[in-house]
């Protein structure tokens, strides 16, 4: 796939996540009671916009009312040179938050990527990944007792008497594979999923299983929902998807048949596709997948001839 990873929306690593400094509680407070410091409010995994849809960024002396009203506040990072932090109103109804945050209206950030800067989208969805964790994490899984934040955020300890179990924001893995036919001609396979459109077709994918490699994942996935034996898989880039905790991890793989049984249950049909039928759909006005989405690089890529 002829990308780097800043052409995958969501990531990009646009911020300095300053790890050592964030986990001393003085820096951060130091931090966040820096005039110059950027607070980005959210609202129940929404990110909260201007009018004319921009998200919105506070600083300055007018902050200490959002900072009093937030469920959570975390460290972002540091973006060229002023602290980055997001607050979380979710207690709040979307009328308070917005007119805490100075905002117009609560949308999802999938919904604005178009029209965001690559690093605003990023720092949005990063933002709303990790106070989506926090607010699943109050309570510790062993003991029951409640949840801190610590280290800005990208940590909670419980305060449970003999317990102090440290809990880590949870990424879930997922592969999504572009699968090639054996021989010529060259085709590539794609299914319709349960639930999508008649004419809707895309790369197939699945959450990676405890005790599996990512590879293993590849082809167990493929054998169960489309009856594919594969051989040749190969890593081709990752995209964060934090909607809620999401890492998109794409491959491709060979067939070592082209005979296709798809399982009827997630999946509901497969087929192979040429590279011309795959162009005919784009001139026909039929995207190759969401444009911020890996599956639509990894089909970009094959249509295109990219190695
Ligand atoms: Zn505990």
């Amino acid at each position: 796939m002829r990308t780097d990873e800043r052409t995958l929306a969501y990531g990009g690593g646009w911020l300095d996540r300053a790890a050592v400094q964030r986990a001393d509680p003085g820096w951060v407070a130091d931090r966040l009671s820096d005039p110059e410091s950027e607070l980005l409010a959210l609202w129940r995994d929404r990110c909260l916009v201007s009018a004319d849809r921009a998200p919105v960024r506070r600083s300055g002396a007018g902050t200490a009312g959002l900072r009093a009203a937030a469920d959570e506040t975390v460290f972002l990072g540091v973006d060229a040179g002023r602290a980055v932090f997001a607050v979380d109103l979710s207690g709040r109804s979307e009328a308070e938050a917005c007119e805490l945050a100075g905002a117009a209206e609560a949308v999802d950030v999938r919904a604005l990527v178009g029209g965001l800067g690559p690093a605003e989208a990023a720092i949005q969805a990063y933002a709303r990944g990790l106070l989506h964790w926090h607010r699943g994490q109050r309570f510790c899984g062993g003991c029951g007792a409640v949840t801190v934040a610590r280290d800005g955020g990208h940590t909670r300890s419980c305060t449970g008497p003999g317990c102090g179990r440290l809990l880590f924001p949870r990424i879930e893995p997922a592969v999504i594979v572009l699968v090639e036919a054996p021989g010529e001609p060259e085709r590539c396979l794609l299914a319709r999923h349960q639930g999508a459109g008649e004419d809707s077709w895309s790369t197939l994918a699945g959450f990676v299983e405890v005790g599996e490699s990512l590879e293993d994942a590849v082809r167990r996935e493929l054998a169960e929902e489309a009856g594919v034996s594969v051989v040749d898989v190969a890593y081709q880039g990752s995209q964060a998807w934090p909607f809620p905790a999401g890492l998109m991890v794409g491959f491709r793989a060979t067939a070592v048949s082209t005979e296709v049984r798809v399982d009827g249950v997630e999946v509901v049909d497969a087929r192979w596709f040429t590279r011309a039928e795959l162009r005919e759909r784009v001139a026909a006005g039929r995207p190759l997948g969401r444009i911020d989405s890996i599956d639509h690089h990894l089909l970009r890529s094959w249509v295109d001839g990219w190695s």
